[in-house]
């Protein structure tokens, strides 16, 4: 195995969430006084490396952060959970992406998202990680970056016999054709389905019926997840799309949850190639499950040492 030989390596996002808790949202021209504020690791992208990173998968994260103490601080945020930093990039030309959040009493949010330096991953960075990402195992990109960036990652990893795992968060409408054939397992939650196929997805028949139709535009495999009724898979060896429940637990905070679940996902099919669909789902559904217990997002991930030994 040579030092560029990954299980994972993510093509994505980094933010910064900025979080303000206040007793209700400011009115335009307003200030008011919040009770906490805190900063969290977040970005899609990162999540999911940092999932699947503490549940011992060799990873790498290909991303560009700014050149300021968001960025610094991000590097050193992977480092600390094992993830290799030889393609992060720091640019001086935008500033590291971060999500201004305020929470209400009622649990409602206003956020603005400012993408910053993960607009300008690109080709150079991609073409730098070149060896990385020719030689995963599996790769993981989204849509918080350039959608062109992700899908020159999707082909990359296609060309090169490399399993790919797209999420397609955020979600719009008139995505390439080409993003659901390059995607070995397409995994989206019920509202990113609803945007792609133009329909409600309330139940795990609505979710079955959207994966089969992701299933006909050329995906690989497809997971739904439902939040707290788990996720529906159809492999593509099948043709009729299987519930897969999750435990049941009391949720203290569900952000996240998406991105634990692919985290998950990743480890398990780059460590156990041959396990069937359904099982690295009921296991993915597991982890996820750990993350919804605690508060916040990364902070909220499962290590390996929580997790029962039937689940590594
Ligand atoms: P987020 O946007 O908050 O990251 P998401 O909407 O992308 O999450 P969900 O479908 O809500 O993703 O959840 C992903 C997975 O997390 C589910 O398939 C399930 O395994 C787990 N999960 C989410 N919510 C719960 C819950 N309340 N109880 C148990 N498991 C949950």
């Amino acid at each position: 195995m040579s030092a560029e030989d990954y299980d994972v390596v993510v093509v994505g996002s980094c933010m910064t969430d900025l979080v303000s808790q206040a007793p209700r949202l400011p009115r335009v021209g307003e200030t008011i006084h919040g009770h906490k504020f805190f900063i969290g690791f977040g970005g899609k992208g990162a999540n999911q490396c940092v999932q699947a990173a503490r549940m011992g998968a060799k990873t790498a994260m290909v991303c560009k952060v700014g050149k300021d103490v968001f960025g610094d601080n991000y590097i050193q945020n992977f480092k600390n959970n094992g993830i290799s930093t030889d393609y992060v990039e720091q640019t001086s030309d935008a500033a590291t992406g971060a999500a201004s959040i305020i929470v209400n009493d009622a649990g409602e949010n206003a956020i603005v998202i400012v993408a910053g330096a993960n607009m300008l991953l690109g080709d150079p960075e991609l073409q730098k990680a070149q060896g990385a990402l020719n030689h995963a195992k599996v790769m993981i990109c989204q849509l918080e970056i350039s959608p062109d960036t992700s899908l020159n990652a999707l082909r990359a990893a296609r060309k090169h016999q490399v399993r790919t795992i797209f999420n397609p968060a955020p979600a719009f409408p008139d995505l390439s054709p080409e993003f659901y054939k390059l995607s070995d397992i397409f995994c989206c939650n019920e509202s990113e389905a609803e945007i792609l196929m133009g329909k409600t997805v309330a139940t795990s028949e609505d979710a079955g019926k959207v994966a089969l139709e992701l299933l006909r535009r050329g995906c690989g495999s497809v997971i739904v997840t439902l939040g707290s009724q788990g996720c529906v898979v159809l492999s593509s060896q099948d043709s009729h799309p299987k519930h897969i429940p999750t435990t049941s637990v009391t949720a203290v905070d569900t952000t996240g949850a998406g991105d634990s679940f692919i985290g998950a996902l990743a480890f398990y099919l780059a460590h156990y190639p041959s396990l069937p669909l359904e099982e690295v789902a009921r296991r993915a559904n597991v982890v996820a499950s750990f993350s919804v217990q605690k508060e916040g997002t990364q902070t909220s991930f499962p290590y390996q040492k929580d997790l029962r030994a039937e689940l590594l």
